[in-house]
């Protein structure tokens, strides 16, 4: 039986809500659709106490059966390795707390705030440098927002905002819409950027009523994604992203260099021809976060470096990311490469 027709019984999934509502959030239940051995059982579950396991059927769908190895797996399941302390690891590795102006407005970068629209997310991802935010204590309604919108409306020097979590496409259009109405208010914001991962998990995401939102706002709008691997990329989420440039919005792609993933020349290649087929300019290389848990992720930066080599020689300029680190307190992203 293929890993799709596994499922809920019966179940229709013809929503991104469904399968949202749908997703494997029990580690059990990931190793035993995947075919894993047993002894993946214990550990995924012990690591999975603090951080869940989440992750869509159509993300669970691309990945190979039996496969521990699988770089897409790679990145949700839990591994006994979360668990290990590792010095320089942290709770909040690129300074979130100390950018917090008030609840949900992070402000770390001339001209650009940051809201924290929401804890959650199409995926858990291992590796995520928020998988210790403290999202309970942001905003939760829309009327709780007005502290942020007061704030960015105070301020004249920021002219981009940035939507992010969490996962901003977790929310549904309607509350999105009126977020964007209320930025859109404030005369010196311009620009609307939207870092999300929905694409790629649940390409239904991209819906008629999102792309209306996105054309009509005053703001203009750039939708960043995250995918890791050119794995991710299936036709359905080549569709997704076709129908968001197709509508005029520009789609940067950013990614982490994880160990066992896409730490090799060929795995970022492929990523990145992928990406420019699809009219997606690959954005950012981010070197990993240290955030705890996620140490066996890490790769050395000169193993970073070695490999942008051979990007650079092998692709077109354009198609080459620009390898990043963020260092807390640092007023841009540090370029390695
Ligand atoms: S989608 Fe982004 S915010 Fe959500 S878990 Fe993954 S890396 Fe973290």
């Amino acid at each position: 039986m293929g890993i799709v027709a596994l499922r809920a019984a019966n179940a229709v999934v013809d929503t991104w809500q469904q399968e949202l509502r749908l997703a494997v959030r029990d580690a059990a239940q990931l190793v035993a659709v995947l075919d894993l051995p047993d002894h993946f059982l214990q550990s995924a579950q012990r690591a999975a106490r603090s951080f869940p396991v989440f992750a869509p059927w159509s993300y669970i769908s691309r990945m190979a059966k039996g496969d521990a190895a699988d770089p897409l797996l790679r990145q949700v399941l839990p591994l006994d390795a979360e668990l290990l302390d590792h010095s320089g690891f942290t709770a909040d590795p690129v300074g979130d707390s100390a950018a917090r102006i008030v609840p949900g407005l992070l402000q770390k970068y001339n001209g650009r705030a940051l809201l924290v629209t929401t804890g959650a997310c199409a995926v858990h991802c291992r590796y995520c440098f928020r998988r210790h935010y403290p999202y309970s204590e942001g905003p939760r309604s829309p009327a709780d927002w007005q502290p942020a919108i007061e704030q960015i409306a105070a301020d004249p020097t920021i002219d981009e905002v940035l939507l992010s979590g969490g996962d901003p496409l977790t929310l549904v259009d309607p509350h999105l819409a009126t977020l964007a109405d209320s930025l859109a208010a404030i005369p010196h914001v311009r620009r609307l950027r939207i870092h999300t991962r929905l694409p790629i998990m649940i390409p239904q995401r991209i819906t008629d009523d999102l792309l209306d939102w996105l054309r009509g706002t005053r703001l203009a709008p750039i939708v960043v994604v995250h995918a890791n691997h050119a794995q991710e990329i299936d036709d359905s989420v080549a569709q997704s992203l076709a129908r968001l440039i197709d509508a005029g919005i520009p789609v940067l792609n950013q990614a982490v260099l994880l160990s066992g993933v896409n730490d090799t020349a060929a795995a970022l290649i492929d990523l990145s021809r992928r990406l420019v087929d699809l009219r997606v300019m690959p954005y950012y290389l981010h070197q990993l976060d240290r955030v705890a848990g996620a140490a066996h992720f890490e790769v050395p930066i000169s193993r970073g470096l070695e490999l942008m080599a051979k990007l650079r020689a092998a692709l077109p300029g354009y198609a080459v990311p620009r390898y990043v680190q963020e260092v807390a307190g640092e007023t841009h992203k540090r370029v390695l490469a």
